[in-house]
């Protein structure tokens, strides 16, 4: 017995239009998707209105296990992107201890299987304690399931570590994923280095401070071939360095965040610094900057869509903004806001294109399971209302962070239902 989505439209990532197709599932496996098919012994689940899309894949998440169970949990975080809509989740390796032994992969594994509610594809640590000192055992890391290899929470400092790193990983063609910071840049800063900054006296982070190192990086990828990808891209020059690697041949790819899509510093300006939930690394940037986001999304620079979820306890975030730590929560609303902005307000991306930033590209880029919805496919599915209207209200997260500048923002694009290899781990 199957479980049987009726009634339903089914994105087409091709065209763009909505086909009423209903969809079956058995197993973990899409077995059939046809004009009707009969409910003959199947669990049915009716779809009227609602659309039929790939589950989403998020390479960008913080998980917090083990170590800050405070912030998140593998059980709350993994909730959480089941009400986004999310079926996988690749979950950073800054955490204590962090990420960076085979033993440590196993145990992701391992609690996911018992408490989670999607797929979890860990990252390995480049460097033991992600200290910048001394390379992980990088095939063992591979071997025992890391998705790729990073440091992020932190940029490499070092380039010949950095060097040898994309060396071993190209040689085991594992990604090489880049939190790009020159520290000697970015110094003890706590917002964007601008105009802003520099009216409410807080340290600023040039944009430079990001930028350098993925030239840095950029070269590095070049020499070794690498397959190099850029984390949470936020800076007008980043955006430009990334469109002419891949001009050039490069395996670069990157990732933006919904904050950085639709969000500037002026938000910080306008609450004149007090409050930390605005606060995130790479933090908010000049418009010019959000811009450049929008147009390497739109022209394919940009290949993905990640929300860098980094929930934090509201203690931590009722700081000070200069000591209060970086972050935002974002995997119940990113796809909601983005919807909602650029497909329902300004028309500036098609639907399916937002989608292929949701779950086709992450899948293709990573070679991953799922990201479309296909007959033989795995059953990765995720339904969602485009018409029905709430605001993102984090009182109702199923994630322990309640840090978000989008908090109280009025969306469309709700997640109402998500199948993760063939078993529902949301419904609204
Ligand atoms: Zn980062």
């Amino acid at each position: 017995m199957g479980l049987l989505l009726k009634g339903g439209r089914l994105l087409n990532l091709e065209t763009g239009s909505l086909e009423s197709l209903d969809v079956l599932v058995e197993g973990s496996t899409i077995s059939r998707i046809a004009n009707s098919i009969e409910a003959d012994g199947h669990e049915v689940v009716g779809l009227d209105g609602l659309t039929i899309l790939p589950g989403f894949i998020d390479m960008h998440v913080h998980l917090r296990q083990p170590g800050f169970e405070g912030k998140e949990t593998i059980a709350t975080g993994t909730r959480a992107a089941a009400r986004g809509g999310y079926t996988k989740v690749a979950c950073m390796p800054n955490t204590r201890p962090v990420l960076d032994t085979p033993e440590q992969m196993k145990y992701v594994y391992e609690v996911t299987a018992r408490e989670g509610s999607c797929t979890v594809l860990p990252y390995g640590a480049i460097t033991k304690g992600e200290l910048g000192e001394e390379l992980t055992d990088i095939a063992g890391l591979r071997s025992a399931g890391a998705v790729a290899i990073t440091d992020d929470g932190v940029g490499v400092q070092s380039s010949s570590l950095m060097r040898e790193a994309m060396r071993i990983a190209a040689s085991l063609d594992v990604p090489v994923v880049i939190h790009s910071e020159d520290e000697d840049l970015a110094k003890d800063g706590c917002m964007n280095e601008g105009v802003v900054s520099q009216r409410l006296g807080l340290p600023g982070i040039p944009g430079l401070a990001e930028s350098a190192m993925i030239a840095r990086d950029i070269l590095l990828a070049q020499e070794t071939g690498a397959h190099l990808h850029v984390c949470h891209i936020s800076d007008a020059w980043s955006v430009e360095l990334v469109r002419w690697a891949k001009s050039m041949g490069l395996r670069v790819t990157t990732e933006v965040t919904p904050h950085h899509l639709l969000l500037t510093e002026s938000i910080i300006d306008a609450t004149d610094g007090e409050d930390a939930n605005m606060k995130v690394n790479p933090p908010l940037r000049a418009e010019r900057d959000r811009l450049a986001c929008l147009n390497g999304l739109l022209d394919g620079t940009i290949d993905m869509i990640a929300t860098d979820h980094a929930p934090h306890t509201p203690e931590e975030k009722q700081r000070p903004f200069r000591t209060a730590p970086f972050g935002f929560v974002g995997l119940e609303f990113a796809f909601s806001v983005l919807y909602t902005e650029l497909v329902e307000k300004s028309g500036s991306l098609p639907l399916h294109e937002l989608v292929k930033k949701f779950a086709t590209n992450p899948a293709e880029v990573f070679n991953l399971s799922g990201g479309r919805v296909v007959e033989g496919g795995i059953a990765d599915i995720t339904v969602v209302d485009l018409e029905a209207e709430r605001v993102v209200a984090p009182d109702e997260f199923y994630s322990k962070g309640r840090n978000t500048p989008f908090a109280g923002q009025k969306a469309k694009g709700w997640t109402v239902l998500t199948v993760n290899e063939g078993r529902i781990t949301y419904q609204a």
